[in-house]
């Protein structure tokens, strides 16, 4: 099912004398989600991610805007007539019922035509409780499951009234490290396998990156970015979306560009070609440091930590605005630690410029 977001604005009036103003918890979301697709819905708490979510579930009504099913407008539409499928961070199981009676529930409230008989409920049961690998637990309660287990009887429950498009949101919050990594794969599996529209929110950029086909990364209710991950990642639109993606985060540096050359205090260290000149904020990815001893970037050398397939080197520089630098270079290059600086060269295309009052992308020629 293609989901078509049109000029989608949510507005939550000023409550009370101490809030400043209204909240516009979602502006102008305008987009159009491809039919089959995972969208990973990114950014920080109070972004407007849920809110978001909601409009389309049905569970908020939009300000302004429309919502589109395919064709079929469906801003006006309650939520139960809408064919969507909630998961949300607590699983909020009836933890008086069964598994099987957990994911029967949706089933039972339906009404006359679409009603199934009680085998075929039972049946659609089976076959969700099978693509989440939960029906050998299907005579238990909620409180005889792991989080992770649970949060499995809630992706069913929401699966078997065969949804036209799956909206999980924050789904593995409640999970430790391990069961998110392998709960994400999953849900990523289950996408695949049953080919619904699917739009998965977190704040978890590594979470989003991993399994989306693609991202939208949001900052107080308007959208900065859209596209696969890996574009976002490489061609980031501006200072925030750059920012907000990678492990660790990129590096912020005050630099000025002069005569087509980047410069770090009174250093040039990278031709950047086309470019005016002007003040800067230069980013440069960790992985966008060349371990170099005659580089063009010395930094004041803290510590190397070996990390098995790379080393990250922790150093600083005065230019950098984000603190500590850590630069990520593959183990097999050595650093002098007896040295008190460490020389770098930079990738061109790991290191970003931005404007110092928009905060907007610089492009640079690649001539
Ligand atoms: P996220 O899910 O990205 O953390 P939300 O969509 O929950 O963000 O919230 C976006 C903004 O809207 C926040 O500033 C939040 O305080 C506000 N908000 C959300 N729901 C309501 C509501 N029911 N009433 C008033 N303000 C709300
Ligand atoms: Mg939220």
């Amino acid at each position: 099912m293609q989901i078509t977001l049109q000029n989608l604005t949510k507005v939550f009036p000023k409550r009370g004398k101490k809030e400043t103003g209204d909240v516009i918890a979602v502006n102008d979301f305008t987009f159009v989600i491809p039919d089959g697709k995972l969208i990973g819905l990114l950014g920080p708490s109070g972004c407007g991610k849920s809110t978001t979510l909601n409009l389309i579930s049905g569970l908020e009504k939009p300000t302004r805007g429309k919502i589109y099913f395919g064709e079929d407008d469906v801003t006006g539409l309650p939520p139960e007539s809408r064919g969507v499928g909630l998961v949300f961070q607590n699983y909020a199981l009836y933890p008086h019922l069964t598994v099987l009676q957990n994911i029967l529930f949706p089933l039972q409230n339906l009404k006359g035509a679409e009603r199934p008989t009680k085998e075929q409920m039972i049946q659609r049961a089976e076959e969700a409780a099978k693509l989440v690998q939960i029906e050998q637990l299907m005579e238990r309660r909620p409180s005889e499951l792991s989080g992770g287990q649970q949060q499995r009887v809630a992706i069913a429950r929401a699966l078997v009234k065969l949804p036209r498009v799956l909206l999980l949101d924050e789904p593995l919050s409640n999970l430790d490290a391990r069961l998110r990594l392998q709960t994400r794969e999953e849900i990523r599996r289950i996408q695949r396998e049953t080919g619904i529209t699917t739009i998965f929110v977190t704040h978890d950029q590594e979470e989003a990156m991993s399994i989306s086909d693609m991202i939208v990364v949001m900052k107080e209710g308007v959208v900065h970015q859209i596209g696969a991950p890996q574009d976002v990642y490489d061609e980031p639109k501006n200072l925030f979306v750059a920012q907000f993606l990678g492990t660790p985060p990129i590096h912020v540096f005050d630099g000025s560009v002069r005569a087509g050359s980047l410069y770090l205090g009174g250093t040039p260290v990278l031709d950047v070609p086309g470019v005016a000149d002007q003040e800067v904020y230069a980013a440069v990815r960790p992985e966008g440091f060349v371990l170099n001893a005659d580089g063009p970037l010395c930094c004041q050398l803290s510590r190397v930590e070996i990390m098995g397939r790379d080393t990250s080197v922790v150093c600083s520089h005065e230019c950098c605005t984000s603190g500590t630098i850590r630069a990520i270079i593959p183990a097999e290059n050595r650093v002098d630690q007896t040295l008190p600086t460490v020389r770098f060269s930079l990738k061109p295309n790991k290191v970003f410029l931005f404007d110092r009052s928009t905060q907007e992308r610089i492009a640079v020629s690649n001539a």
